[in-house]
């Protein structure tokens, strides 16, 4: 199969067209019709001659995500279910900034991306791991989640006003994405290589010109690749899915924790902290009985406080065919108030209606099952 356009960084484009004495201009011109116009055939590049187009459609592929299914409204948290070229399935979701509670448009917003099929982790609660790994996302597939979304636009009022008969000419006002989460399905650390070279894509002004401390990496504390992280020159945001203070808790619900358990987890933040500054998050789901006893908080906040670390505690959402729920809300009250008092800066997410909230990788689970006949 042929590597995809999106898969390479301007530098690389330069070489290639070099190679092809094909003047420097040229990338320019290509990568706007990428990364500006988010054109999704060759023959829209209009201003490339036709010997070029064709040179680049024998080299390379030009692949788009094809919208399987939406779930939310414009203004409210949305899912999109994509397929990919060998109908596996993946998920992305963009959350509104302002959620419009009084009826306004909210034009500020995250994206979730995921960067693999699947996961090979096996976190006992999650919806991603259940069906396994089956593989890693190309760095175009990762780019692609950003431009598919941004190609529809927000559907409220700021997109909607440019048809895609007159395409923005590289106006950046006019991009819906302004936050990047990679929290979608998959462990992103554990797909290095592809992430890295996606995040450069989407980060560098010709490509995504979404800026690296815009950009928050969520990890379930693959310890080594932390390190490896923390000496890349680009300063990520870096999210820790924790979900439990001491050994004996994470042990039970995150298989990873028996290879990297917490002293190598945190040594490796330690590092990432000496390298990047106070750029740290610990993200806690709330599960009941699992992880929400008072007891949990005492050393929650002591790692909280040696990594300078904000947690951002997460009420569980409820996946089909696993036993765990969440917490009610006088418990989850109780366990931020416990944290805050131990001087942690720390969040509870509220929301409710959570049905479409669920994190990544149930839509596809469902769907996959669904498409499969099996329960679920
Ligand atoms: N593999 C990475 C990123 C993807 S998971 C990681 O684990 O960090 C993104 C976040 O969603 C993680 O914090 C994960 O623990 C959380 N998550 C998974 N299933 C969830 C569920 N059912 N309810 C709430 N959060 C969930
Ligand atoms: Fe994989 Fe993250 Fe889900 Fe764990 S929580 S199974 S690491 S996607």
């Amino acid at each position: 199969m042929l590597q995809d356009i999106k898969s390479l960084t301007r530098e690389e484009l330069e070489t290639q067209f070099a190679a092809w004495q094909q003047p420097k201009y040229r990338v320019a011109q290509l990568l706007e019709w990428l990364y500006v116009h988010r054109v999704t055939s060759w023959e829209a590049m209009t201003n490339l001659p036709k010997p070029l187009r064709e040179k680049l459609q024998e080299n390379f592929s030009l692949q788009t995500l094809e919208l399987l299914r939406k779930q939310g409204a414009p203004d409210t948290t949305q899912k999109f279910l994509w397929r990919l070229h060998d109908h596996a399935l993946i998920e992305s979701v963009l959350i509104p900034a302002n959620p419009a509670l009084y009826g306004e448009a909210s034009d500020r917003h995250t994206l979730c991306v995921s960067t693999q099929v699947g996961c090979a982790y096996g976190c006992k609660f999650c919806a991603s791991g259940l069906d396994g790994w089956k593989r890693n996302l190309t760095p175009d597939e990762i780019v692609e989640q950003v431009m598919a979304v941004e190609r529809l636009g927000p559907q409220s009022t700021v997109r909607s006003q440019s048809s895609a008969a007159q395409p923005p000419t590289g106006d950046c006002g006019l991009r819906t994405v302004d936050n990047l989460v990679v929290m979608g399905m998959g462990e992103p650390l554990a797909n290095y290589d592809h992430l890295l070279q996606a995040l450069r894509i989407l980060n560098a002004p010709w490509g995504g010109g979404i800026g690296a401390r815009k950009i928050t990496i969520s990890t379930s504390g693959l310890a080594p690749q932390i390190r490896r992280l923390a000496d890349e020159p680009l300063q990520f945001r870096l999210a820790i899915s924790l979900h439990g203070a001491t050994d004996e808790v994470r042990n039970k619900i995150m298989p990873v924790n028996r290879k990297y358990p917490l002293k190598e987890l945190v040594a490796a933040c330690e590092h990432y902290q000496g390298q990047k500054g106070r750029m740290l998050t610990f993200e806690y789901i709330l599960i009941a009985g699992v992880n929400d006893s008072i007891e949990q908080v005492r050393p929650l906040a002591a790692l909280a406080r040696k990594l300078f670390a904000k947690v951002n505690l997460i009420p569980y959402n409820k996946v089909e065919g696993l036993p765990w729920e969440r917490p009610d809300e006088e418990t989850q009250e109780k366990f931020l108030a416990a944290l805050e008092k131990q001087k942690v800066v720390a969040t509870l997410r509220r929301e409710k209606g959570h049905d479409i909230d669920a994190a990544c990788g149930q839509l596809r689970l469902k769907t996959e099952r669904g498409l499969h006949g099996a329960a679920g």
